[in-house]
């Protein structure tokens, strides 16, 4: 299944994409895609209602906006230098344990909003990321079952000011934190749907050129090393997030560096969960 919500900023109506590739409205079933929906078997009561109540799934435009394909999470965990061509690229050595750092989940909106630089920014930065939804609570879980609590799987765009996140000391999260800066989406798609997320192809491009081309086989931690890891830190709650790290090819790794100004447009995709879009707008 693919679900995704559309409608106003912070009002969004919840819907799926049906077999025919027609968004379709839920709000009939009466619930959110939120921590409560994940922890009670929403995906298989979802599943099960629509069903029963195709008449009920009103057609969506397919020019609304589009939200955040989940409702806000407790968590938006964020994996650093995942991929070993981003850690060398960054100048940093390949990490032996994970690289784990937080993004406010203020940060969320939709796939296809506009990207706003953040005031004072001059180092704007970009990285496509495959984004891992948990489905049920999880503490101290080992990697043979960590893929039993996962719900699915989304595009992430972790926008980065690299200033803020790199020459102003402390924590990573200054510089991963501004609005804008974690566009989600288009769709949560289920885990089912995806046969293999170790072999999934990503890509980025900046005003049309592919800047980032790289594969999930590339990641250095996988998915079940992740969820297993990061479940001995701290509760990992139903529709929190986990990033998973980008792969090289991101504006601060170039020669000399490069980083968006207004009026660029970053598009970006993964194999099997679509792509979305940016336009890059400045702070007023
Ligand atoms: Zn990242």
């Amino acid at each position: 299944m693919k679900l995704l919500r559309f409608g106003v900023p912070g009002k969004e109506k919840p819907g799926f994409v049906d077999r025919d590739g027609n968004w379709r409205e839920t709000s009939a079933f009466g619930e959110d895609y939120n921590e409560q929906f994940f922890q009670t078997e929403g995906l298989q009561r979802l599943e099960h209602w629509i069903e029963s109540h195709s008449e009920d799934c009103r057609l969506i435009a397919q020019n609304s906006r589009l939200g955040p394909p989940i409702a806000r999470p407790s968590k938006l965990i964020c994996i650093g230098l995942n991929y070993a061509g981003h850690a060398i690229e960054s100048g940093i050595e390949i990490p032996r344990e994970p690289v784990v750092f937080f993004k406010a989940t203020s940060a969320i909106c939709g796939p296809n909003d506009d990207l706003i630089i953040p005031r004072g920014s001059q180092k704007t930065d970009w990285e496509v990321e495959l984004a891992v939804v948990i489905g049920r609570k999880a503490n101290y879980i080992g990697k043979v079952e960590a893929m039993d609590y996962v719900a699915g799987y989304m595009v992430h765009n972790d926008y980065s000011e690299r200033e803020y996140q790199l020459e102003r000391g402390g924590q990573w999260v200054k510089g991963k934190s501004a609005d804008t800066f974690a566009p989600l989406g288009p769709y949560m798609v289920t885990k089912d749907e995806i046969p293999d997320v170790s072999d999934l192809d990503l890509w980025l491009k900046v005003n049309d050129v592919t800047v980032q081309q790289g594969s999930t086989s590339d990641l250095i931690f996988d998915i079940p090393t992740l969820v297993s890891y990061l479940s001995n830190y701290m509760s990992l709650l139903p529709g929190d997030i986990i990033s998973t790290g980008t792969p090289q090819g991101v504006g601060l790794g170039m020669n000399p560096p490069v980083f968006l100004k207004p009026g660029d447009t970053v598009e970006l995709g993964i194999k099997g969960l679509g792509s979305s879009k940016q336009e890059v707008k400045k702070y007023i």
